[in-house]
């Protein structure tokens, strides 16, 4: 093994002006948390590019790690030697020779103009130490298999190959917290992932109705929650009792406004444990037209009751362009494991799928769930999922 550090490009972050340095500090100290069992790393957050110093430590896994970390552009493993043309002449051979290929070419830069020979003339010099000293390697400067980039800056000189595509966005955690309502269904997972994408960290919020929905249906969205640490660190889950509510809906509502009601007074918690939290947004997995609750209509009733921010990534997205990211980031099999919903046990079989806000006041006027609404939050029961190293991470328990 001759790698010795990882050189991480940014996206987006090398625009963020007077803010850099937040973002950049922001996605350090997510790369340090998610590399945290790795006690001998050191990273190094620099203007316009980050390094991990391995310190001899084997990288393979460290390259998953970074493939999942939003902030991350693309990084490239890096060889660090001194600016001293047999040193570099070396390191070339050797990082050509982990390659696979026939062709390739040597792209040399030089920012630091102290070093005597130029980039040019660098590129002829390491390209023919290669040819002399491999078999079966020719150059092709248009199309190579392998390019082999040479950077000698002022501190050292960097040699890189491969450039592993990471999954660009914003480090989760610089943009703010949203509250996710997570069901066990293919959709809020992936809003989820997507609204973490943007910079956001989450918190979930999930509603269950014990003793109609079982603890297979709870795991099923417990494991949904420390799936998605993976990618944005620790999440917390609140759990929220509606069975009551969803009884008290079900004998003093018409069956087919049940849904829009319910849907309502989900809205109407999650507003307020957002706000007892401190977050400043809801998110949700919603995709118009998908079903009844999802249509123009259903949506205008449905967000009467609230003013705070609903964030809708899925809102536009095709049903199979969510199921793909689904299964890109490892939900969908645990999505599509049978289970019963609390909104699928009480729901109707013919919701209203154009319910009008007129009707629902009406409807929902006479029915009080103060007290309800209070003992559902009081209850209320938060269990907080770490990142997983490979996914196996201790999990606890904890009140709110
Ligand atoms: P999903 O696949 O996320 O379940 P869906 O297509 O089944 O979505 P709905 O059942 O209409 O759609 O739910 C719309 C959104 O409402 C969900 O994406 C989720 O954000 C939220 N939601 C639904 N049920 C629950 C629940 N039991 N707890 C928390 N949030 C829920
Ligand atoms: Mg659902």
């Amino acid at each position: 093994m001759i790698y010795d550090h990882v050189l991480i490009r940014y996206g987006e972050l090398a625009l963020k002006g007077k803010n850099q340095k937040f973002f950049i500090n922001k996605l350090r100290s997510n790369v340090q948390k998610a590399l945290s069992d790795f006690p001998n790393l050191s990273i190094k957050g620099k203007r316009d590019h980050m390094y991990i110093l391995l310190n001899g430590q084997d990288y393979e896994e460290i390259i998953e790690r970074c493939k999942d970390i939003f902030g991350i552009q693309s990084f490239s493993l890096a060889i660090k030697v001194e600016n001293d043309e047999e040193k570099i002449k070396e390191a070339v051979l050797e990082a050509i020779l982990l390659e696979e290929g026939k062709t390739f070419k040597i792209t040399a830069k030089r920012p630091n103009k102290n070093f005597p020979i130029p980039s040019q003339q660098m590129n002829q010099v390491l390209g023919g130490h290669i040819l002399r000293n491999t078999e079966g390697w020719t150059v092709n400067v248009h199309n190579p298999d392998v390019e082999i980039r040479v950077e000698i800056r002022h501190d050292a000189t960097y040699i890189t190959s491969k450039k592993i595509p990471g999954k660009g966005g914003l480090p989760v955690g610089s943009t703010g917290k949203s509250l996710l309502l997570l069901s066990g269904g293919i959709d809020s997972p992936v809003a989820g992932y997507l609204t973490m994408k943007r910079g956001v960290q989450l918190e979930a919020i999930h509603f269950h109705s014990p003793p109609f929905t079982s603890d297979r249906a709870r795991q099923k969205v417990e494991d949904l929650a420390q799936t998605l640490t993976k990618f944005g660190g620790e999440i917390k889950l609140h759990l929220i009792p509606f069975t009551d509510i969803q009884q008290k809906i079900f004998q003093n509502a018409p069956e087919n406004y049940g849904m829009t009601i319910m849907r309502r007074v989900m809205l109407r918690i999650s507003e307020q444990v957002a706000r007892q939290r401190e977050i400043l947004s809801i998110t949700t997995g919603e995709s118009l037209g998908q079903v009844a609750s999802q249509t123009m209509e259903s949506m205008h009733a449905i967000n009467e009751v609230t003013n705070y921010p609903i964030i809708r990534p899925l809102v536009a997205m095709d049903k199979v362009d969510i199921i793909n990211i689904s299964k890109q980031i490892n939900t969908y099999d645990i999505s599509i494991r049978p289970y019963e919903d609390c909104c699928t046990i009480f729901v109707p079989k013919a919701p209203k799928t154009r319910p009008r806000r007129e009707k629902v006041n009406q409807f929902e006027a006479p029915i009080d769930f103060t007290d309800e609404i209070e003992k559902a939050i009081n209850d209320m029961e938060t269990v907080t999922f770490k990142s997983s190293k490979q996914n196996q991470g201790d999990i606890y328990d904890e009140l709110f």
